[in-house]
């Protein structure tokens, strides 16, 4: 398998703890390097996790709460203090785009490197980036502000030619790449081989999808339904449930209900409220309707499995 990983950057909420950053977290897709978010404290947690942060040339910002983007500019800045040449791509709330224009204009720089600025607008899902192997597309969330959720999906996974085709019949790599885009093979002497019978079939697509942050929401099941991996936030227990419903975040218990509606593998909590110094009654209560889940934690780095 191609790699497709996840690390967490920032597992808390609003504001920063001993352990825990406000939100960001690292995509690694067949060695593409995809930022969601960046609170305060990012580019410390790159050091901190020797992440080239050069080799970052997508950021998706899920909205303009401070916890959420305020460590942008200065990874910005520190992009044009490394005398970055890649253009860097920017998926956000359009007034984002405002938002570093005056910081720029203020400051009297003008960043050494393209920024393009991609402004997330539509109320439904849509595909925002499409690459060879992945796309990544969003989809809103029900929050206090405009926020929308990211789903990073392998696409495109092609057949395997069978080794011991290959070993008997050693077609070239031209051959091998026709195959696996479906076509036949016919070798030296004339016999032909039918691509379903020197083929395996492809790899399932395996994808991500981030929910942070966002009240309890059903309409978002259709759009994670079946991803392998959703992360969902989880700002308080049950406990504290009209407090969660006012500040438009969600409890363990509805992330995990959310995760069971639908279908989906593996669910990682976390922009966990800084009352919580343990993360275990959120998780424990997250437990009783989905088994499968994780607790984040800044660092915490695993694999997307199928
Ligand atoms: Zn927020």
């Amino acid at each position: 398998l191609k790699s497709f990983s996840l690390t967490i950057l920032g597992s808390g909420s609003a504001t920063p703890t001993k352990l825990r950053n406000p939100s960001s977290q690292l995509v690694n897709i067949h060695d593409n390097l995809l930022l969601i978010d960046c609170g305060e404290g990012t580019q410390m947690q790159f050091r901190k996790y020797n992440i080239k942060c050069n080799r970052i040339n997508h950021i998706f910002i899920s909205h303009l709460h401070g916890d959420h983007y305020l460590g942008l500019m200065g990874l910005l800045f520190t992009f044009h203090l490394y005398g970055r040449k890649n253009t860097l791509n920017l998926y956000a709330p359009e007034q984002l785009a405002d938002i570093i224009e005056k910081q720029l204009y203020v400051s009297d720089s003008q960043l050494i490197y393209p920024l393009k600025f991609h402004p997330l607008q539509s109320d439904k899902i849509v595909e925002i980036l499409r690459a060879t192997s992945y796309s990544v597309s969003s989809f809103p969330l029900k929050h206090s502000i405009p926020t929308w959720g990211f789903i990073v999906k392998e696409i495109n996974n092609k057949p395997k030619v069978k080794k011991s085709f290959i070993e008997k019949e050693k077609p070239s790599i031209k051959e091998k790449i026709d195959i696996s885009n479906g076509a036949d093979f016919i070798n030296s002497e004339g016999i032909v081989f039918k691509n379903e019978e020197i083929t395996l079939p492809p790899v399932p697509c395996r994808s991500y999808a981030y929910c942070s942050d966002t009240m309890f929401d059903e309409s978002i099941i259709p759009f994670i339904q079946n991803v392998n991996t959703l992360y969902h936030e989880a700002t308080f227990t049950e406990e504290l449930k009209e407090v969660s419903a006012q500040k438009n975040h969600s409890t363990a218990l509805e992330a995990a209900t959310i995760a069971a509606k639908a279908n989906v593998k593996q669910l990682i909590i976390g922009h966990f409220s800084a009352r919580y110094e343990d993360p275990l009654p959120l998780i424990k209560e997250a437990k009783s309707v989905f088994e499968n889940t994780i607790a984040a934690e800044d660092g915490l780095s695993i694999d997307i499995l199928l």
